[in-house]
């Protein structure tokens, strides 16, 4: 993430922004979608046999205040 970009503080509440990511538990739709602190360790995420050139990661930082989420879906 951009050090330009990435959020220090929410927009609403002031309060401390902490990175972090979304789960997708693709096999269990019902379930709902879930945020996860800090970065997702390599091979723990087994990637859909899609175009991964299309797809972009997401990082979601969530405030440790009223819990606001904001994503970014970056070229890196
Ligand atoms: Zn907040």
């Amino acid at each position: 993430m951009n050090p330009m970009t990435a959020p220090k503080v929410c927009v609403e509440c002031k309060s401390e922004m902490e990175e972090g990511f979304t789960v997708d538990f693709s096999h269990a739709n019902s379930l709902q979608t879930r945020w996860h602190r800090g970065k997702p360790a390599k091979g723990w995420v087994v990637e859909a046999k899609v175009k991964t050139e299309e797809m972009l990661r997401i990082t979601t930082y969530r405030c440790t205040g009223c819990g606001l989420l904001r994503s970014y879906a970056t070229n890196e």
